[in-house]
């Protein structure tokens, strides 16, 4: 089946439920077992059965059972954020000893874990390029258990060469995660690109709503949903179930949201880098973009998330500009049906290697409003900008 297909049946169960069209959300801590004979049966699966709310219930399995099947993945663990999932993804996966080797582009928080975390209980991390490619194998050492990817990085997006750079980790013997949260799991698919585990912070686009916080670790064996789905239960972590059910709910349109954030991205992509204020627009999807060919390789659309250097302006000026935006609000958690425009500073989270400051760097998020009225938008900032240059 096609993706547009599975979106809007995996999950449901609606013969199971009165015909009704949409999983029920079950709100559940104490499950009662009618005798001790189900009681003793239903603790000899702990991680399957219905059993103590925290553990699982129908609501939360049927957002996993809907994003294994858009990931292409064999079973997925819910998590009650993004972050969540990321840090309990590396957490079932390394131990004291254990080298990873962690893109210079990833979500700035798991950098923040590895450093500050990981380190505590002896897990060594090292950053690398993130068009390192195949050259990642000089990086592995006989300890290094874990590549962390995320492609394109949701602040500088650099395409990776995931083939490539699961193909040097399997031969050392180590696994491969990705942050699939830019694509939805709509436009890569991860495990046919040699990915072990794939993350989404399902906050963004899943739930589509900028109304919730979930996220999402998508394995491909039996064996790493055993370790993940483990971890989270000794950490005792889970999802709610509201939030499941708006992950859940999220999915079914994610398709069609998906073109339209695609098209208005592109949309605006193109009208910037006609713009004389613009010194580069950080867009894959456009033929000028570095990582294009990649891209054009591995993926089958762009999200409408991508980043835009000014030229340089001072920044009372570039304040102006966003200040001046009506349609274009200021927030950081992209995804939702809004425009969003925040300032970012990459060079400030590299080690590996630098991120080439231009002049002021802006990272925009196209909703899914009318694409002229975003164009006309981003005229009234520019006209902002000038008045405050
Ligand atoms: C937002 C985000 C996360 C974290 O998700 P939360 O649900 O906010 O914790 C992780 N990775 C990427 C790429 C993100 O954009």
């Amino acid at each position: 089946m096609k993706k547009e297909t599975i979106v809007t049946t995996a999950g449901r169960r609606p013969k199971e439920n009165f015909g009704i069209v949409n999983p029920p959300v079950y709100h559940a801590s104490t499950v009662l077992f009618p005798s001790m004979a189900a009681h003793d049966e239903a603790r000899k699966h702990p991680l399957e059965g219905v059993i103590y709310g925290r553990m699982g219930t129908p609501t939360t399995r049927a957002f996993e059972e809907a994003v294994a099947a858009l990931e292409g993945g064999f079973r997925t663990v819910s998590l009650a954020s993004g972050l969540n999932a990321l840090t309990t993804a590396v957490l079932a996966l390394v131990k004291s000893g254990d080298h990873i080797l962690v893109s210079d582009s990833v979500y700035g928080p798991l950098r923040k874990f590895c450093d500050e975390f990981l380190t505590r209980f002896g897990v060594e991390t090292t950053y690398f390029d993130p068009l390192i490619g195949g050259a990642i194998a000089d990086l592995m050492r006989k300890s290094t258990r874990l590549v962390c990817t995320e492609s394109p990085g949701s602040l500088t997006f650099e395409v990776q060469d995931i083939p490539a750079i699961s193909a040097a980790a399997h031969a050392n013997g180590a696994l491969v995660m990705t942050d699939n949260t830019w694509s939805a799991g709509l436009y890569f698919q991860p495990f046919a690109h040699g990915v072990d585990i794939s993350v989404q912070a399902a906050t963004k686009y899943i739930v589509g709503h900028s109304d919730a916080m979930l996220g999402a670790i998508t394995v491909a064996s039996e064996e790493h949903w055993q370790m993940v789905k483990t971890t989270a239960v000794k950490l005792g972590l889970c999802a709610g179930p509201d939030d499941c059910y708006l992950g859940q709910r999220g999915i079914r349109t994610l398709a069609v949201r998906l073109a339209r954030h695609q098209q208005n991205a592109l949309a605006l992509a193109r009208w910037l880098q006609g713009r004389p204020e613009v010194a580069r627009v950080v867009h894959p999807a456009l033929p000028q973009d570095p990582g294009h060919q990649l891209w054009k390789r591995d993926f089958t659309g762009a999200s409408g998330l991508f980043g835009v250097m000014l030229r340089p302006f001072p920044k009372a000026a570039v304040d102006a500009l966003i200040d001046a935006l009506e349609l274009f609000g200021l927030g950081y958690s992209w995804g939702g049906y809004e425009s969003l425009i925040v300032p970012a500073h990459p060079e400030g989270a590299r080690s590996a290697v630098p991120w080439q400051v231009g002049g002021p760097y802006l990272r925009l998020h196209a909703g899914l409003e009318d694409s002229a009225d975003q164009i006309a938008d981003l005229e009234h900032g520019f006209a902002a900008l000038h008045k405050a240059a």
